[in-house]
């Protein structure tokens, strides 16, 4: 069996095991989830199909109009990314198939018809939103050689214990400290593909460019308003933008700039010293392996700095100042103790998945009198009385993005001002999944079950919560710089 050039073969899921087609073309791409034309394991492994074939590479990039919570504000920071693909998979000879959906369901039946030219099909495997189904469904329509590869953490999805889910971020660390030495040096291509050596892509066939038009160039380009599609328009565009180049502006300018202090700062809205990255991150415009390597590069790390012992201490076990640690402690260990749920529990967003006790106290609890209780309509509306949870509230309407510390906050107080833990839940799931750019990802679901005591302990108990952990707008408030972030976000601009 081929395996890609640094060998990660735990990444490759062989989905249809049958050797590639002599008579295919080229070797399909269906890029679903890592949306970039470098750091990308799964691009990798087409390439190495390729040369091993000696076909040319195509890249399917398409955008159904269906899925839930699908708004102008999630389309435009896509079709974003699917202008700077278009760009850069032209200037490296790679023949690249755009495609947005008119109408719902109008895009079934394209895969089929670019595979039915393809030797062998390689997509994405992660374990967010829809994407599973989506491959799944692909998988029915194809009979071609299929794979599917996981390009989605430092620490791939099947590294053993392969059933195991961890309880607290603690004990997942632990984990990561143990098995991650041998992942570290397992790196996607981090520079542009070269390939000369390939023949060029052939022109995708008249039927299949008339059936399913390549993505209207105006919209790619944010020419044209996307009124004619059939999504969500009342939640506007954000206003930074989406794609890789804008992804790695980011993260170029937090590393110039805001990573040294984000250590102590970045729980203090007025301060903003967080990185940003996290909608980048959803939709795969950038991959956690890039992300890692700067900053690694950046403090001029090398293995030999790394513990030797395995303490599952939030600090010291990389080897790099503190704020480079708290940041990897972020990106990677809990931003992966996401997708290890995401990807072992089938109910990892129901209610039922979280920790027994806290099941138990807040069920105890349910009857508690609420001082507050605001319906979902003004919980988006913002128009609580507490004018901390308004601001941030604001700050996700208008931005598609909420202050990392304030997102705990924002979430605790919808445990406490709903009916019962159930209805927070989906108000969470509702405001966070519709709004936020990052949102409708294994950590959505980590932050908001975080909420309800998942990866967490129990607290004395109170009101509501029972042991639960609770926060409250006057502590935050009183702990941390607020000032400038109330006087941003802290009057409605309607
Ligand atoms: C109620 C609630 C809802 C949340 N919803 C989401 C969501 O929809 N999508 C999402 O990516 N994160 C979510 N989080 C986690 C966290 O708040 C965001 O990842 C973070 O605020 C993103 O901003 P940043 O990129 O500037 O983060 P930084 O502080 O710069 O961190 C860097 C990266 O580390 C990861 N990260 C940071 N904090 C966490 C965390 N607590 N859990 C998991 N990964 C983390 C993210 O990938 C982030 O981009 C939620 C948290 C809560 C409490």
């Amino acid at each position: 069996m081929t395996r890609l050039h640094t060998s990660p073969y735990d990444r490759v899921r062989v989905v249809h095991d049958r050797p590639p087609t002599t008579t295919g073309q080229y070797v399909l791409y269906w890029m679903i989830g890592a949306r970039r034309p470098s750091w990308n394991f799964a691009l990798d492994r087409a390439v190495e199909w390729a040369r091993e074939l000696g076909k040319p590479v195509l890249v399917l990039e398409a955008l159904r109009s269906d899925y839930r919570w699908a708004s102008d504000r999630l389309h435009r920071f896509v079709l974003d990314g699917m202008l700077d693909n278009e760009q850069a998979f032209a200037a490296l000879g790679v023949g690249y198939y755009g495609y947005v959906e008119r109408t719902h369901r109008e895009g079934r039946g394209l895969l089929r018809a670019l595979a039915n030219n393809a030797t062998v099909v390689v997509t994405d495997r992660t374990p967010i939103f829809d994407l599973p189904a989506i491959s799944r469904a692909g998988a029915r329509d194809l009979d071609v050689r299929f794979e599917e590869v996981d390009g989605n953490g430092i620490l791939p999805l099947d590294t053993p214990p392969s059933h195991a889910v961890y309880p607290t971020a603690y004990a997942f660390r632990r984990h990561l400290q143990r098995v991650l030495p041998n992942h570290l040096d397992e790196q996607p291509r981090s520079a542009a593909l070269r390939l000369g050596d390939l023949p060029a892509p052939p022109a995708v066939p008249g039927r299949v460019r008339r059936r399913w038009p390549p993505a209207d160039r105006r919209w790619l380009e944010a020419q044209t308003s996307l009124a004619g599609l059939p999504i969500d328009h009342a939640v506007a565009p954000a206003p930074f933008r989406g794609g890789f180049k804008a992804g790695r502006r980011r993260l170029a300018e937090f590393l110039a700039s805001q990573i040294d202090e984000y250590g102590d700062k970045r729980n203090h809205p007025d301060d903003d010293v967080s990185s940003g990255l996290s909608p980048y991150l959803h939709f795969g415009h950038l991959s956690a392996h890039e992300v890692v390597a700067h900053v690694l590069r950046h403090e001029r790390w090398s293995s030999s700095r790394l513990a030797r012992t395995v303490t599952g201490a939030k600090e010291g076990w990389w080897g790099v100042s503190g704020s480079a640690e708290a940041f990897l402690d972020q990106v990677v260990t809990w931003r992966e103790l996401g997708f290890n749920m995401a990807a072992r529990r089938i109910d990892s967003e129901q209610f039922e998945s979280l920790p027994r006790w806290a099941i138990t106290t807040l069920e105890a609890h349910v009857r508690d009198v609420r001082p507050h209780t605001y319906t979902l309509d003004q919980f988006r509306e913002a128009s609580t009385h507490d004018p901390l949870w308004n601001a941030a509230q604001r700050q996700l309407l208008r931005e598609g993005r909420l202050h990392n510390y304030l997102r705990m906050l924002w979430g605790k107080k919808i445990l406490e001002w709903t009916a019962s833990p159930r209805e927070a839940l989906d108000v969470m799931v509702e405001l966070n999944n519709r709004f936020a750019l990052d949102g409708r990802d294994p950590n959505s679901y980590s932050g908001i079950f975080w909420v309800l005591g998942r990866y967490d302990r129990p607290w004395p108990e109170r009101p509501i919560f029972g042991t639960v952990r609770y926060m409250t707008s006057q502590s935050t408030a009183r702990k941390l710089r607020v000032k400038q972030y109330l006087r941003r976000y802290g009057t409605s601009l309607l």
